[in-house]
C-alpha cells in the first residue's frame, strides 16, 4: 500500500494517524474535504521521519497547525497531511525564555508566559493559531507582532537537518518569513520575553480578548481577517464602503459584525468562499482602486 511506510513510522511512534477522514473539523472555517492520511506526530524526530518519508517516496505532504490561516479544497487534499498541532506541544521556561513546540497553541504559550510573569506576548492572546503558523505568518495584532518577540526556532532543512535560525534571519515582514513558501518545517520556536506582573500581563490579555469578542464574529468559524491590510487602507472599511457587509455566496458570508471577516454562515463550500473573495476583491477595485490580497491561505 502506497501508505504503508507512512503508517509503520506513525505506529513507531506512536502518533495518531487517520486515513480517508475530512480534515474539515481540524480546520478553523469547518471547510476542506477528505484526505489520504492525516498524521498528528508528537516529536521533532516523528515530523523529521515522515518528512523525508514523503520526499524519499516522492508522497506529496502538507504541513499544518491549528488550520487556522487555511481553506482547504472540499476535494481534500491527496497525500499525508502533517498536522503539527497539540500532540506535540510542550512549552518550557529557560530564563526569561519560553521555548515552544511548533504544535503548542498560542493561548497555552500566552497562559503560561502570564502565569511565569513573563510580559511581550499580550497582543497574541486570541490569535488562534500554534507557533509554528504564528511565526510561518509572522502573525500580529494591535501593535505587536511575532517579530518582536521571536528570538530563534530550530526547524527541519530541505536537506532533512535540524537546524537553528536566529530573528534577524527570518524575515520577518507584515504576514511573511522566511518560511513563507519555503520547504522548512518549524520545529520549536523561542519567544524571548521580560519580566512582567502576572496581573498587569492577565489585565491586557483580559482586555485584548474582550476588543475581539466584541469586534468580530467569533461565533462563526472562519480563518480570521480574508485579506491583508492594504498599505494606507483598512480592508474591512473598503469592504464596508463598497456595500458588501453581509453579502453572502451560498453559505459564505461578508461578516455582518466585522466587514473583513468572511465567515461560514452554514455549510459553506470551498467554492462560495473563493467566489465570495473574487466578489469582493472586484468589486472593491472598481468602487477604489485598490486591489485586496488574500491573507487566507488556499489549498487544493
Ligand atoms: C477568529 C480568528 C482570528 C484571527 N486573528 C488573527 C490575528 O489577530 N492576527 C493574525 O496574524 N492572524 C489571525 N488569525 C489567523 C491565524 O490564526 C494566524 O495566521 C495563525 O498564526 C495561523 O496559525 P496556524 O497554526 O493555524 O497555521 P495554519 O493555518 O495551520 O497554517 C498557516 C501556514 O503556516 C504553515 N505552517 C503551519 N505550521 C507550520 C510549521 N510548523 N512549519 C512550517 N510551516 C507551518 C502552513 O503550511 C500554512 O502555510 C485569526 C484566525 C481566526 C480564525
Amino acid at each position: 500500500m502506497k501508505y504503508d511506510t507512512i503508517s509503520g513510522i506513525a505506529g513507531k511512534y506512536g502518533a495518531k494517524i487517520l486515513y480517508d477522514e475530512s480534515i474539515a473539523e481540524f480546520t478553523s472555517f469547518r471547510i476542506g474535504g477528505k484526505c489520504d492520511v492525516i498524521v498528528m506526530p508528537n516529536s521533532a524526530e516523528c515530523i523529521a521521519e515522515l518528512v523525508s518519508e514523503c520526499r524519499k517516496s516522492g508522497i506529496r505532504y502538507y504541513i499544518f497547525g491549528k488550520c487556522t490561516n487555511v481553506l482547504i479544497s472540499g476535494e481534500g487534499l491527496r497525500g499525508v497531511v502533517i498536522l503539527i498541532d497539540g500532540d506535540y506541544s510542550s512549552v518550557r521556561r529557560d530564563g526569561n525564555d519560553l521555548i515552544c513546540d511548533a504544535g503548542a497553541s498560542l493561548a497555552k504559550i500566552c497562559n503560561e508566559a502570564r502565569k511565569e510573569s513573563l510580559s511581550g506576548l499580550e497582543f497574541a492572546y486570541g490569535i488562534p493559531g500554534s507557533a509554528g503558523g504564528a511565526l510561518y505568518m509572522n502573525a500580529g495584532a494591535y501593535g505587536g507582532e511575532m517579530k518582536d518577540v521571536v528570538s530563534w526556532c530550530d526547524y527541519l532543512a530541505g536537506s532533512g537537518e535540524i537546524r537553528r535560525m536566529n530573528a534577524e534571519n527570518m524575515k520577518l515582514s507584515y504576514r511573511h518569513s522566511a518560511f513563507t513558501g519555503s520547504d522548512k518545517v518549524i520545529l520549536s520556536v523561542c519567544f524571548r520575553l521580560t519580566p512582567g506582573d502576572e496581573n498587569k500581563i492577565a489585565e491586557l490579555m483580559n482586555e485584548t480578548m474582550k476588543k475581539r469578542r466584541d469586534k468580530q464574529p467569533l461565533e462563526y468559524p472562519s480563518a480570521g481577517s480574508t485579506f491583508k491590510r492594504p498599505d494606507g487602507y483598512f480592508a474591512a472599511k473598503l469592504i464596508e464602503d463598497s456595500g458588501l457587509k453581509g453579502y453572502t455566496v451560498g453559505g459564505a458570508q461578508v461578516s455582518e459584525k466585522h466587514s473583513g471577516f468572511v465567515i461560514n454562515k452554514g455549510n459553506a463550500s470551498f467554492d462560495d468562499v473563493i467566489k465570495i473573495t473574487e466578489d469582493i476583491k472586484e468589486k472593491v477595485f472598481a468602487d477604489s482602486g485598490v486591489l485586496l490580497e488574500r491573507e487566507i491561505l488556499i489549498v487544493e
